[in-house]
Parts: C-alpha cells; sequence; structure tokens
C-alpha cells in the first residue's frame, strides 16, 4: 500500500469543483446565490459563448472588505455558518463556503469588490485557484466577478458540455427561476450583448413572470393565496381557458427554492380537473412556503428535488388554494400590469418582432394558439372513457361539496374541424374498394364524431374509438419504418417560443428532430426558428408538437431508448384524426378493417382502442336472456 497522504489543496479543489461546477449554469447559480445573500437589489448577468469563455455577474450588494477577498476563495470559507448548530437554522442559500473555491480552481477569476460606504475597493486576480496580489481599485459598491475560461485545465470536463446556445439556455433558465423567486430584486441578463431579460425589481411576483415568462403567458393567470395548517402557498395560475400543451410551464418554489416535484404538479393539476380542455397543461409560478422542519434541504445544493415530512399537508395546500381561486366565480381578472416605459423595453418577443425581417410571421408562441377543438361530451361512453384514464389515479381528495360544471366546459360547439385526410388512411381506403372483397363486418355509422359503431359476422357490437385506432397504426407504421420522416416546407417560417429547459434540450437534439421531419435552428433567447414541419401535421398543431417533443427529448436523458418511443407517441398521436374531427366514410371504413381484423387493440398509451358487447350482453340489458 502507498503511503496516505493529504492531497494537496488544489486536487481536493478540483475534486471539490467537480461537485459544484458541471457547466455554466452552475456557476451562475452559486455566484447569483451569492449576490443574493450579499444582500443585492441589482443584479446583472453578462455570458458569451453560452458563459464558457466569458460570465460576469455584477452585484450592489455588501461587498467584501479587500483583506478577505483571498479568504472567500479558500475551501470552507463562508461568513455565513459558524456553528454546526447554525445548520440547522439556514437561512441563506449557500452554505458549504466552497463555490468560490471551486469555480476558481477550474478558470480564470477577477473579482472587483468594495464594501458599502468604503473609500475604494479592491481587485484580485486568481488563475486555476490560484490567486494573485490584492490591489486597490475604484470601483462601485458591490461585487463583480468574471469568470472567463471556464474548465481551461480540465479538458475531459470540457468534452462534457454541449452546444454553446444550450449552455446559455441553461443559465438563462437559473437566471429565470432566481428572478421568479426575488421579485424584490432587479436580474437582467445580458447574452452575447443582447440583453434577453430584465425584471424590475419592484417587489410584485407579477412584473418578474410578465418580465421572464412573457407578456403572453403573465396576461393568462389568476392569482392564488391560501394556506393549509402550516403550509402557506401564493402565486399566479393559468386560468383554465389558457391550458399549455405541455408541462414546460409549471415553476414551484419551495421556501424560495425552485424544485422539481411530482407531488405539487399532481395537486395542481388535480385541481383543474375537468376544468381544462383534454391535453392541455396548467401553467403556473407557484411559491409554497412551510417551516424548514417540515422540509429536507439536506439534499445536494445543485439538485431540484425536495422531500416533504407531509406530502398530504402539502398536496392539500396547494390542491385546496387552486381548487378555491378557480371556483370562486366572477373574480375579477388579475389586471395586467401597466405598461410602464420599463415593459416597453424588454419584452424579448416585441424585440424579435422588430429585429427579424419584415417578412418573418409574428412570432406563434404555443400559447398564443387557438385551442384544439372540444371532444364532444361522451357521456354515452363515461364509463369506459374513465376506466382508461392515462394518468395515474391522483392521491385521494375529500371534495367537500358537488359543484356544478364549471361554465368553460358549456358545451362549447364542436369546431367545423379543418378537414385533413391522413393521405396513409385514405390510400388504404382506396385500395379496400379496389379490392372490394366482402367485409365480415357492417359498419352501422360514427357518433359523437369520435367512436364509430359497427357489427361482425358473431353479432358482436364494436364501438371504436377512431383516434385512438388511427394512432395506433401510425405509431407501429412509424416504428416499422424507422426512416426520417418527410417533411413540409412552411412558406413562413415559424418562431416557437419555448421554456427554458425544453428550449436547450431542442437544440441539443437538432439532428433528432430533422428525423421526426422538424427542420428548426436557434433564435435566440427561448424561440427556435421552425423552416420545415413533418408532412402529415397540420401547421396549426407544429407548435405544441415541437413543445411535445422538447418534452420528450428532456426524458432522454434519462432513458434514451424510452424517448425514442415517446418521439413516436408524439408523432403519431399528433399525425392521427382527431376526435371531434369530420371523417368520411372510407376512411372510418379502413379504421375498422384493421381494428376488425385483430391487428390492434390498444393505442399507443395502452388505452383500448375498441370495446366490445356480445348480443347476450345486449339482451341482457333488455331483459331478454
Ligand atoms: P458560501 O456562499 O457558501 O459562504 P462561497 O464560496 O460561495 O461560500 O463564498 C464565500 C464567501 O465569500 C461568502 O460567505 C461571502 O462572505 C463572500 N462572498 C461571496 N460572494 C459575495 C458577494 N457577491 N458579495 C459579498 N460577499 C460575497
Ligand atoms: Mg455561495
Amino acid at each position: 500500500m502507498p503511503q496516505i497522504q493529504c492531497l494537496p489543496s488544489h486536487v481536493a479543489d478540483l475534486i471539490a469543483a467537480g461537485e459544484v461546477v458541471e457547466r455554466p449554469a452552475s456557476v451562475a447559480k452559486e455566484l447569483l446565490e451569492n449576490a443574493i445573500d450579499a444582500g443585492a437589489s441589482a443584479i446583472v448577468v453578462e455570458l458569451e459563448r453560452g458563459g464558457l469563455t466569458y460570465l460576469r455577474i455584477t452585484d450592489n450588494g455588501c461587498g467584501i472588505a479587500p483583506t478577505e477577498l483571498p479568504t472567500a476563495f479558500l475551501r470552507h470559507a463562508t461568513s455565513k455558518l459558524r456553528t454546526a448548530g447554525d445548520l440547522a437554522a439556514i437561512g441563506t442559500l449557500g452554505f458549504r463556503g466552497e463555490a468560490l473555491a471551486a469555480i476558481s480552481a477550474v478558470s480564470r477569476v477577477d473579482i472587483f469588490s468594495r464594501q458599502k460606504g468604503a473609500e475604494s475597493g479592491a481587485v484580485l486576480h486568481l488563475e486555476g485557484g490560484v490567486p494573485g496580489e490584492v490591489t486597490e481599485a475604484g470601483c462601485p459598491e458591490g461585487t463583480t466577478i468574471c469568470v472567463r475560461d471556464l474548465f481551461y485545465n480540465t479538458p475531459a470536463r470540457m468534452k462534457f458540455m454541449k452546444k454553446d446556445s444550450a449552455e446559455g439556455a441553461a443559465v438563462s433558465g437559473i437566471v429565470q427561476h432566481l428572478a421568479l423567486s426575488h421579485p424584490d430584486i432587479s436580474f437582467k441578463l445580458i447574452r452575447d450583448g443582447a440583453e434577453v431579460l430584465h425584471t424590475p425589481g419592484d417587489g410584485k411576483l407579477l412584473s418578474a413572470i410578465y418580465a421572464a415568462m412573457g407578456r403572453d403567458f403573465a396576461m393568462g393567470l389568476q392569482e392564488i393565496r391560501g394556506c393549509g395548517g402550516e403550509v402557506e402557498v401564493s402565486g399566479f395560475v393559468t386560468k383554465p381557458l389558457n391550458g399549455h400543451g405541455t408541462r414546460g410551464r409549471q415553476v414551484f418554489f419551495v421556501n424560495g427554492r425552485f424544485v422539481k416535484s411530482q407531488l405539487l404538479q399532481a395537486a395542481l393539476e388535480e385541481a383543474y380537473r375537468n376544468q381544462l380542455l383534454k391535453g392541455k397543461f396548467p401553467g403556473c409560478v407557484v411559491h409554497v412556503t412551510l417551516p424548514p422542519d417540515m422540509v429536507d434541504v439536506n439534499v445536494h445544493p445543485a439538485k431540484t428535488v425536495v422531500k416533504f415530512v407531509s406530502d398530504k399537508a402539502v398536496f392539500d395546500a396547494l390542491y385546496y388554494t387552486v381548487r378555491d381561486a378557480l371556483d370562486a366565480e366572477n373574480k375579477p381578472a388579475v389586471p395586467a400590469p401597466k405598461q410602464e416605459s420599463f415593459y416597453q423595453s424588454m419584452t424579448v418577443q416585441q424585440y424579435k418582432e422588430k429585429t427579424a425581417a419584415a417578412e418573418m410571421k409574428k412570432p406563434l408562441g404555443s400559447y398564443t394558439q387557438r385551442p384544439a377543438a372540444p371532444v364532444p361530451k361522451a357521456s354515452l361512453m363515461g364509463e369506459v372513457r374513465d376506466v382508461v384514464q392515462p394518468r395515474p389515479a391522483p392521491p385521494v381528495v375529500p371534495v367537500a361539496e358537488k359543484k356544478p360544471a364549471p361554465p368553460v366546459k358549456k358545451e362549447e360547439p364542436v369546431q367545423q374541424a379543418e378537414m385533413v385526410l391522413p393521405s396513409s388512411l385514405v390510400e388504404e381506403a382506396v385500395q379496400q374498394t379496389i379490392e372490394k372483397k366482402e367485409a365480415p363486418w357492417r359498419m352501422v355509422g360514427e357518433v359523437l364524431r369520435t367512436y364509430i359503431i359497427c357489427e361482425d359476422e358473431r353479432e358482436n357490437l364494436w364501438l371504436i374509438d377512431k383516434h385512438a385506432a388511427h394512432e395506433r397504426i401510425r405509431f407501429n407504421k412509424l416504428k416499422a419504418d424507422d426512416h426520417p420522416l418527410m417533411s413540409q416546407l412552411l412558406l413562413t417560417p415559424l418562431a416557437v417560443t419555448l421554456a427554458a429547459e425544453e428550449y436547450a434540450a431542442v437544440l441539443e437534439h437538432l439532428d433528432t428532430l430533422q428525423r421526426f421531419g422538424f427542420a428548426c435552428e436557434d433564435f435566440g433567447d427561448g424561440t427556435v426558428l421552425v423552416r420545415e414541419i413533418p408532412a402529415d401535421i397540420r401547421t396549426g398543431d407544429a407548435a405544441s408538437t415541437l413543445e411535445e417533443l422538447a418534452q420528450k427529448l428532456l426524458l432522454g436523458r434519462i432513458d434514451p431508448e424510452g424517448m425514442r418511443d415517446e418521439l413516436y407517441h408524439t408523432m403519431a398521436c399528433k399525425s392521427a384524426i382527431k376526435a371531434g374531427m369530420v371523417s368520411d366514410a372510407a376512411e372510418l371504413a379502413a379504421l375498422v378493417e384493421r381494428v376488425q381484423s385483430g391487428e390492434i387493440k390498444y393505442c399507443p398509451h395502452g388505452r383500448p382502442v375498441a370495446v366490445q358487447m356480445t348480443k347476450y350482453e345486449i339482451e341482457k340489458m333488455f331483459k331478454r336472456a
């Protein structure tokens, strides 16, 4: 055995750096949290090349004394924790005292800092964690840290970096989340010279949402506020009519920390049960506050998971708060923020519209889209539908009183759907007519523009869900073919604005998307420009399809195999005929044929495509048997 030795400190720092500094976004997060801890009211983040070559964060916080500058970069140097007892009552965001040490170990750092009220400030340069001399410098009150050439001395780590645009998007995501959890601080983000986000820091959450997530999203929100026991809930949620195509706009904070939580997601969505159109999801920016001992913060600081001591208390608090808000009828809408000059100077969308060439179509964020044609009420099929509800049963929540159906769902007239015949089906139908062999079944018709009724030779009655059946056929074909999908060139490219994570995923997987018929390019600041879309998808569905694919690409990080199937699911679903659409008889016959042949039984999500009733069962219902 070799002798046991302490690691030289720079080696230890590199190891620690590996934990803290994964990518530019993690550097940004640590530095921003330091600035927040320092009491800053305004923070500017500037980055170039996704933050890999240049990331600078300027705050107007308390500053650091010149003599303490080198100390701040020592491992376990912190001004925020003195005893182990302090750990329990952690109020500040950072508490390990190793972020600066770790960051400086893998980059070139310049720090300028001047304490509040001090005559002058000081500057320090560090190279791979090795500090130079502290020299006096004239600088504004507060701290500026500039991190250059991240991972220049750890090429192995560098290899893991994604495209600049994806890293930059991840930094934007961090800034966005911090801006939403600190409406009292003004955040400004400048990416490759262009301002992409600027919150006013006026203390109002809605202002921060408006600035960080866009005008359209902010306009479709309603406020929530409530509590259950010691759990407080506040924030904004989507009005039922403004559902989104994915969950990408659900943002949760627990005690000020951005978290991902299936529990919170389930509580939110459960509150919208029967209020949203099928396939739509609520968006939200929700803050959950609870006593520190009711939540486990002792998880990896870079991770976003959270554990509650009582899941039920948290679920109930959020569920009832949201439901009460949605139920409160005739509640006046949340007034939109006033159009002050601040907003005019800042929405990314407006900036884009101005700069994009004149022929460019107005950016079509998914949330500006017309809602999909509502599915006709299928009371006849209620049972079948319920049994096959795709999502997992939510925790049992007592429902206080039975409420009349909310006004939004009231028997909206079925929209006259565009007649789009999926070409594959038509071909098949034509083929069948040519062959003209006697089918062993008889089509009776279609009801509710969704279900095909037919009878077979053995006197069974069939109900076939035309969308589910077609979706399965499309899915099987896509999987079997396994070659790139045909695309159609759009006359006017479509600008699709995505949530930060989805945006990063799209940029990371441009090749995959091309295989699925989407030709996209980076348009900056969360927007991608779509030039081609899959041939059998309607233009109106393109944005929501891309959004959904992006969500599934995110999944791919965990399960690349599963991701492929998921992508096929989306394409199959979007290109299949929809419930509520007008279908012609040939189309329906082609579907019945495939179902009757026994070839397809379940849709790709596992729902049955058909239900059967025997003659005996029917007779029993009429007390004939
Ligand atoms: P931690 O935040 O866990 O204490 P860091 O390595 O991130 O550890 O920072 C070390 C110390 O440097 C902090 O405790 C704080 O005193 C000081 N510091 C870091 N950034 C700033 C800043 N932007 N403004 C004022 N002080 C700062
Ligand atoms: Mg810190």
